[in-house]
């Protein structure tokens, strides 16, 4: 493929990933936008494997690293489960700075290609530059895969003077970026490589470890947004135009998903980009200052909920994490449908936090073929409670917690979340007691208006809609 032709694809695959990001922002597009994606990919590959700067001796390889990949891709996401889904994001974001990594020591140590002056210094920078963000990606990543599967706890570890080992880390990294570029061979230019790397892996472990549970998805979409750039030093190391688009367009899109994420969770935009957030909420989080919730818990069972929801004319149904769990995004279609069918006008509350991704509640509604229309952002819906005769909370917690908007002292205090108490009765539907993935303790289980439908969400959804259908 010549030069031409494969600039001219390059271009194209561009305006395609373009295309897919404006399809994916809304859930009527977003099919289209990920075919767009897709075929931008296929266009992106084919011209790099076949392009003029790959020699044909080394097309097997690559070929054999795409079935490779290509298999254990295809094997993960078959495999997965929906509640696995952010892992395996922030696994494959780990991914993205491993290879960011493994290219910049690559194109160190390649003599193939000798440069001097100026190019030099700037391929230099770019590839310190470029290891710095992908290792930082690399282990943060790893560190929110391990939070985000429970095998790390949620709790933030506050380092004394963690501000200042930042700080320390940050001006080792400098110096050693000096002595890089000054070093006057590839021998003597790999201590201070190498030992940027290891700070730079230590800060990515630090920072994530600092982030309390509620703080999480901040640190998702960050991590998004640095693989992006993770993925555009790569670009540059490489000198692969599109690499470069393609990464700055999802580093640009995850800062602006981080930003958004930032404004629901009510955190300030750039105390997170300096690393400035930690125990959560605007108070400090200390063990046993924030208030004890008091009262009654009323449970009820599966008939009086179908009863209530029988007799109600406004329903607003709020999912979380546990509907994912659970798996019973299609019974709640059902029950809407059968709702609906019978003139209760049934709308959906979806928080921007709900779940363990973003749009992960939208995604599973969206699988079951829940009407787009019904589907309301958190601040659209906010207002309408009070005209609600029965707000029903499937596997939801955090974000339905009373204490955000109450009690000052709690970690999540600041959150907006959505207001169900407000409704003529709430019913929530879990399990058990337990507090969600912030680990705060929910007073909304003992208001006066609240009741409790404890078990499985789907177990207990399927009773509901055997009741309503009989
Ligand atoms: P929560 O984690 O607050 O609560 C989920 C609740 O679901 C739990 O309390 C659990 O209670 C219940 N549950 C679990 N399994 C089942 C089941 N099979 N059937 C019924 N209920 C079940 O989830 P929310 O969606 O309310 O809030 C999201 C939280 O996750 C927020 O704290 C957010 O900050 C955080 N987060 C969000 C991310 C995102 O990008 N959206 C990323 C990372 C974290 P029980 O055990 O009693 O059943």
């Amino acid at each position: 493929m010549s030069q031409s032709l494969a600039t001219v694809a390059y271009l194209g695959a561009a305006i395609l990933f373009i295309l897919s990001l404006g399809g994916l922002s809304n859930p009527e597009t977003s099919r289209r936008g990920n075919l767009f994606g897709i075929i931008g990919m296929a266009l992106a590959v084919l011209a790099t494997v076949f392009g003029p700067r790959v020699s044909p001796a080394g097309i097997p390889w690559i070929i054999g690293a795409l079935l490779v990949g290509g298999s254990v891709g295809l094997y993960a996401a078959k495999v997965v489960k929906m509640t696995q889904m952010p892992e395996l994001v922030a696994l494959m974001h780990s991914l993205v700075g491993l290879a960011a990594c493994l290219v910049g020591f690559a194109s160190y140590v390649d003599t193939s290609v000798q440069l001097a002056g100026a190019e030099k210094l700037i391929h230099e920078v770019e590839i310190y530059v470029g290891i710095l963000i992908g290792a930082v990606t690399f282990s943060g990543s790893l560190i929110a895969f391990g939070k985000l599967n429970g095998k790390i706890g949620g709790k933030p570890l506050l380092l004394p003077a963690r501000h200042w080992l930042n700080l320390a880390g940050l001006l080792v990294v400098i110096w050693f970026g000096r002595e890089f570029i000054h070093a006057p061979t590839v021998a003597e230019g790999m201590t201070p490589l190498v030992v940027m790397t290891v700070i730079a892996l230590l800060f990515g472990v630090h920072m994530v470890m600092a982030i309390g549970g509620a703080d999480m998805p901040v640190v998702v979409s960050m991590l998004n947004s640095y693989s992006g750039w993770a993925a555009a030093a790569t670009g540059f190391m490489l000198s692969n135009d599109l690499l470069i688009v393609t990464g700055a367009l999802v580093g640009s899109s995850g800062a602006i998903l981080s930003y958004i994420m930032c404004n629901a969770m009510n955190r300030n935009f750039i105390s997170v980009i300096a690393g400035g957030f930690g125990s959560g909420g605007g108070a400090p989080a200390k063990s046993g200052e924030a208030a004890q919730p008091q009262g009654e818990v009323v449970a009820v069972s599966a008939v009086e909920t179908a009863e209530l929801l029988r007799e109600a004319k406004n329903v607003i149904i709020v999912p979380g994490y546990g509907m994912a769990v659970a798996q019973a995004q299609h019974t709640v279609y059902e029950i809407t449908k059968t709702l609906r069918d019978r003139g209760v006008n049934v709308r959906f509350g979806i928080h921007p936090v709900a779940g363990r991704m973003p749009g992960h509640m939208n995604v599973l509604l969206a699988e079951a073929k829940v009407p787009y229309d019904i589907v309301m952002e958190m601040d659209e819906i906010n207002d309408d409670f009070p005209d609600t005769d029965v707000a029903m909370v499937i596997g939801a917690n955090d974000i339905v917690n009373p204490s955000a908007m109450e009690d000052p002292a709690s970690p999540i205090a600041g959150m907006p979340v959505l207001e169900v108490w407000k409704a003529k009765t709430s019913i929530v539907m879990k399990r058990s007691m337990a507090s969600g993935y912030a680990g705060v303790d929910n007073p909304l289980f003992y208001k006066e208006n609240n009741r409790m439908l404890f078990g499985d969400a789907k177990k207990m959804l399927d009773e509901v809609l055997t009741v309503l259908k009989s």
